[in-house]
């Protein structure tokens, strides 16, 4: 019997039971994926059910991305760079830890169209950002400008970058608008624009400095047309939400947990028609 899961708390409003259990019957595999509610610090007896009940994998979401990683017994090297595990396999009695939010990132940006961009700016230097910005650093990318509230988070980012190309600056409205100015691709990281973020944005002036081709994308799926994308698709800018990252990063999920490369574009294509986006 094999089972996987998605843990988390909150985890019934998570996509990923529809995700997978879609890819899942695409396949033609009999391998049921369900949402379990495991709170912050209950991973040890986690681990024991999982054992126990033939959990052959699962995704992690909230809050337990970085207190998985003494869980495991081994880690993919994008894990250690990345500080935070978002699938796990069970693999010969060991637990394996990946994490694919930068390659589903990156494939979601190429699948609509947004890369290859040269300069980027990025909003936001916590989990889901480190995670963006040192994968894109990994690719032909000359600049990313990491943009955050707090400064010494964007710094320590970027100091974890070997390649050069991150530099950390300030989230104030002139520097967002000088970067901005240099560059074909904004991608929010941050949390604002989240249904239950209590702040928004204080301006959308820096948008103005964008080329008129420039892509805009958030991570934020719900709403999916966060105020940050409106004020994009009034400027004519491009724009995606994070539901096609969200879809990308499954797939590289699902490839670790069956161990096999995976039809990518196939299997997006099928989810995006049953979450209704074709
Ligand atoms: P996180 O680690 O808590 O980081 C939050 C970031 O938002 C930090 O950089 C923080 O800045 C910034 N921020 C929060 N409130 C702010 C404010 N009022 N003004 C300016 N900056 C503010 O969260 P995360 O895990 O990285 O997630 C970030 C977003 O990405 C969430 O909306 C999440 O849903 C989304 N996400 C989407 C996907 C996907 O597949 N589409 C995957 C992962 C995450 P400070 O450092 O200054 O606090």
């Amino acid at each position: 019997m094999i089972m996987l899961q998605v843990i988390g708390d909150p985890i019934f409003h998570s996509k990923s039971p529809i995700i997978q259990t879609t890819m899942l019957d695409f396949l033609g595999l009999d391998i049921p994926y369900t949402p379990r509610l495991v709170k912050k610090g209950d991973l040890a007896s986690y681990f024991s059910f999982a054992e126990h009940n033939g959990v052959t994998g699962f995704n992690a979401t909230m809050p337990h991305k970085e207190d998985l990683i003494p869980f495991m017994d081994q880690l993919g090297e994008e894990v250690e760079l990345y500080g935070a595990v978002n699938t796990v396999c069970r693999r010969d009695g060991k637990w394996l830890g990946h994490n694919t939010d930068g390659d589903g990132c990156l494939e979601s940006l190429i699948h609509v169209g947004m890369w290859p961009a040269r300069q980027v700016v990025l909003l936001g230097a916590g989990g889901a950002a480190r995670a963006v910005a040192l994968r894109l650093a990994q690719t032909d990318v000359e600049q990313i400008w990491v943009c955050n509230r707090t400064l010494p988070k964007a710094l320590q980012l970027c100091q974890l970058d070997k390649t050069g190309v991150l530099t950390p600056v300030g989230f104030d409205q002139s520097t967002l608008t000088e970067v901005c100015s240099h560059a074909q691709l904004v991608i929010n990281c941050t949390n604002l624009g989240m249904d239950d973020c209590p702040h928004q944005f204080d301006s959308f002036d820096f948008l103005d400095a964008l080329p008129a081709d420039a892509g805009v994308m958030d991570l934020i799926y719900y709403p999916s047309t966060t105020q940050l994308l409106q004020q994009a698709q009034k400027r004519g800018l491009k724009t995606c939400n994070g539901l096609p990252m969200l879809i990308y990063q499954a797939i590289f999920s699902l490839e670790y947990f069956l161990d096999r490369p995976l039809p990518r574009h196939e299997l997006a294509q099928v989810v995006f028609a049953e979450l209704g986006l074709v």
